[in-house]
Parts: structure tokens; sequence; C-alpha cells
């Protein structure tokens, strides 16, 4: 994995103009223009990640509708809420599309669990981001390998740690493009767009769940907590990344 400070041999200035121009273009663009506008400017293979997260299930509906030559990806980890699950079936029976799947390689996993036990995250800050290391980010990195541009579903008002995600920029560690069609949206207009348009939704957002990631890293917040604070609740001093944005960004 490159560090942060390395610069992908592949992150150009024509990256550069392509993401500037992205994001002078993004302020006057509703998100299905956004992204259309993404595929348009973004020569060669584009990636969307997707936790099917109600920001993820925005883009997807506005990805699959256009019929959009971008892939859709989602990391299955091992350690998913079922109603996860539950909406990506949902998701693939409403765009008749399958979401392709990359999973943990797994002999380093196997190995990390033999090591640590089934729940070593909770042990301690360093344990915890190698198992997110293992069952995210490592299968992020073949999930980009040869792309050209990345799709996420940030949003700047997600957290204080987020305030800073553009419309769009080059990652130099991953040399490509990042997007972040929805990085001046709130929750409630994201809210707004699913239910105007009727696009199926992870059951536990009506439970208190704002971020959804594995099942035994993420709980109900309370109203009025910050967006990210049910993920990774025992790190009250930590960032709560998993490390897919927070390196590269
Ligand atoms: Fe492991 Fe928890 Fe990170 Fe999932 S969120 S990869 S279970 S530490």
């Amino acid at each position: 994995m490159l560090a942060s400070s390395q610069t992908h041999p592949y992150a150009t200035a024509t990256q550069d103009r392509f993401a500037q121009a992205l994001a002078r273009d993004f302020a006057n663009l509703n998100l299905f223009e956004r992204l259309a506008a993404a595929r348009r400017e973004i020569p060669g293979r584009i990636v969307f990640t997707t936790s099917f997260g109600i920001e993820d299930q925005a883009i997807a509906h506005a990805v699959f509708t256009q019929d959009l030559d971008i892939d859709v990806v989602t990391f299955d980890t091992g350690r998913l809420f079922a109603e996860t699950h539950d909406v990506w079936a949902q998701t693939e029976r409403r765009y008749r599309r399958t979401i392709r799947a990359l999973l943990p390689e797994r002999g380093a996993l196997e190995d990390w669990i033999a090591c640590n036990g089934i729940d070593g995250f909770r042990r301690s800050i360093e344990l915890r981001q190698a198992c997110c290391e293992l069952r995210k980010v490592e299968p992020l990195g073949r999930a980009l390998a040869q792309a050209s541009g990345w799709i996420t579903g940030l949003r700047a008002n997600q957290s204080t740690g987020r305030s800073a995600t553009p419309a769009a920029s080059v990652d130099p560690g991953r040399g490509l493009v990042k997007v972040n069609p929805l990085f001046d949206w709130t929750r409630a207009s994201v809210a707004e767009f699913v239910h105007t348009h009727d696009i199926p939704y992870n059951a536990l957002h009506d439970r208190g769940f704002l971020s959804i990631g594995c099942a035994p890293c993420t709980r109900a917040v309370a109203p009025g907590e910050p967006e990210r604070a049910g993920r990774w609740w025992w790190e009250q001093d930590a960032k709560k990344e998993c490390g897919l944005h927070g390196r590269h960004r």
C-alpha cells in the first residue's frame, strides 16, 4: 500500500484538470448530471464503491437509472448486518443489476483471527485498524486497480474530519480522480432524494443507525449525536474512519 506522501505514477496534470473541471461544473448540476459529467470527463474505468448506506443508495440510483458505464463494487467484510445484505439484494432486484463483491484475502484473515480472536479489534486502535485494513482497505486497493476514477458517497458535513471534502480531487496515492458528488448535500437532502425516488434503503436507518458499517462496530446514535458517533464508539478519541478515505484524501 502506498503511503499518503507518495505520488502514484499515474497521477497527472491531466487528472488535475479533470478534477478542477468537475469541481467547477458541479455547482450547477443535480446528482444525475454530476455522475453523467464524471463519466463524460474522466476517461477509462470508473469505480463506485458502495456500503449501501443512504448516500450510496442515492448514487447507485443515479448510476443505474442512467445506465452509466461505472463499475459498482462493495466490500463484503464478513461482519456486515443482515439488513445490509437485505438492501443489497433489494437493490439488485430493483435495478436488475448484480453488484460485485470483494472479500478479504482468505489466508491473511484466517491468520489474523487465529492470532487475535474473532473480535480482537476491540483490544486496541491498532488492532481495529488492522482489521479494517484486512477487511476493507486491501480489497479497496484491488477494486481500484487500473481505475482512473473513484466515486464515493462522502459528504462534507458528515463529520469534522470530512469537512474539507471537495467535489473532486486527484488522489495522488492511488493515481486517480476521486469524485464526491454529494460533497455539498445534507443528510436531510439525501433522505428527501431517496424518498422522492422510492429508492431502497437499509432498514437500520429507521432505527437510529446513521452511518452503517460492520455489525460489531456500529450502533445507533441518540438524537443530536454526530452522524458517525455510532462507529467504533469505544474509541472515544480516535478518528471515526476505517482507512478507506482517511489516508488518501
Ligand atoms: Fe473489522 Fe470492525 Fe473494521 Fe469491520 S469495522 S473491518 S469488523 S474493525
